[in-house]
């Protein structure tokens, strides 16, 4: 049996719909099942959620006023056909009644839902060339990003001029509509179209922002780069994103590095890769050669015997690890060896008497023919 709305709510038949909403407010502070464990709390929270699901909206509100409960129920089911607990309708009508209090605004803090909203996050996409991704470093960015308007402090009113509530929502920033299905009538919540879900109404805009309260602002930034970093790392630069709305906290900023080819070196994960070119003789004979590393130039000892794409490591002049630079890759040198096309006389002759001496002289097909093959005279 439903009783009548108006007395569930305590308000008279001609209350308007500032007076119904804080009755309801009120009513259901006190009866609400997280806060009141009394018998029958429940049972009361949901007749007062209903009276106010009727009489908040103004088309419904007519109706019941006209036909009373048969205008608004769904057919048998009467009262009991309102479901508040199901489609998150519960959750939004206690986080509407609840939020503002336990913070540090108390009782006075406006019941909108609506509050701060964290602003975007941004992402910038960075070159770094070899060097920098290895060792790391600072680097200076620019990026436009939104800041709080200075002008107005972020609320979009001209300054001296404040905003009003929004008197489609109440400040709510949500309108509630009730949906009838055959399985009941449920609530469903959309963000209110006169202030965009703000609950507030900016009258006098600031001239600065155009009421928006956020101004597009490239800000010049020093970012450190972590040793050992590599194409895709991604940095997180907390608070570098787009301010919020309403005094929410901005969003971050997330860096994409991308590292650029090296002419010398190759990156293999925290290995890097390079080759140097020797000649046949010093593969056969060994030698010690200057090489290139991401450090100073080494010394490489290229050992006698040294086979062609062979690879010697130098340790630990790899790339320092993320995270944990002490420790460091290696840096693996493939060795080529470089086999002329062109001898002079002296030297084939030179060749042709080593290769009698090892036996492998013969006539045509044979040394000749290897070498003459070999070095195209
Ligand atoms: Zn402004
Ligand atoms: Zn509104």
């Amino acid at each position: 049996m439903a009783g009548d709305y108006y007395q569930i709510l305590g308000v008279s038949r001609d209350a308007d719909k500032d007076e119904i909403k804080r009755a309801y407010r009120r009513l259901a502070r006190k009866y609400h099942p997280d806060v009141n464990k009394d018998q029958g709390a429940e049972e009361k929270f949901k007749e007062i959620s209903r009276a106010y699901e009727v009489l908040s909206e103004p088309e419904v509100r007519s109706r019941y006023d006209r036909f009373g409960e048969q205008g608004v129920s769904s057919g048998a089911g009467g009262a009991s056909g309102f479901e508040y607990g199901d489609m998150g309708g519960f959750a939004d009508i206690f986080e509407s009644i609840f939020s503002g209090f336990g913070g540090t605004g108390g009782p006075s803090s406006s019941g909108r839902r609506n509050g701060p909203i964290r602003g975007d996050d941004l992402r910038l996409d960075l070159k770094l060339d070899f060097r920098e991704a290895v060792f790391g470093g600072e680097k200076q960015i620019r990026i436009p990003h939104l800041e709080s308007c200075k002008v107005c402090q972020g609320n979009g009113a001209k300054p001296g001029t404040s905003a009003k509530t929004c008197s489609t929502c109440n400040g709510i920033g949500q309108v509630k509509r009730a949906t009838r299905t055959p399985f009941g009538s449920f609530a469903q919540v959309s963000a209110c179209p006169t202030c965009n879900g703000s609950g507030e109404i900016v009258e006098a805009k600031c001239d600065s922002c155009k009421g928006s309260g956020r101004k597009k602002e490239t800000k010049k930034l020093k970012i450190t780069i972590p040793p050992g970093v590599d194409n895709g790392t991604r940095l997180r630069v907390s608070g570098e994103g787009d301010a919020g709305s309403k005094n929410g906290p901005p969003g971050d900023l997330y860096v994409y590095l991308y590292v650029e080819t090296d002419q010398e070196f190759v990156r293999d994960g925290i290995n890097i890769k390079s080759e140097i070119t020797v000649s046949y003789l010093q593969a056969i004979l060994g030698c010690r050669i200057q090489v290139k590393t991401v450090d100073e130039d080494e010394e490489l000892i290229i050992p006698a015997g040294t086979q062609p794409n062979q690879v010697i490591k130098l340790e630990n002049k790899g790339v320092p690890k993320l995270g944990n630079a002490v420790s460091r890759g290696d840096h693996l040198i493939t060795i080529k060896i470089n086999i002329p096309t062109k001898i002079s006389s002296e030297e084939k002759g030179l060749l042709a008497q080593l290769a009698e001496i090892k036996g492998e002289s013969t006539g045509k097909g044979g040394l000749e023919g290897f070498l003459g093959g070999l070095f195209h005279k």
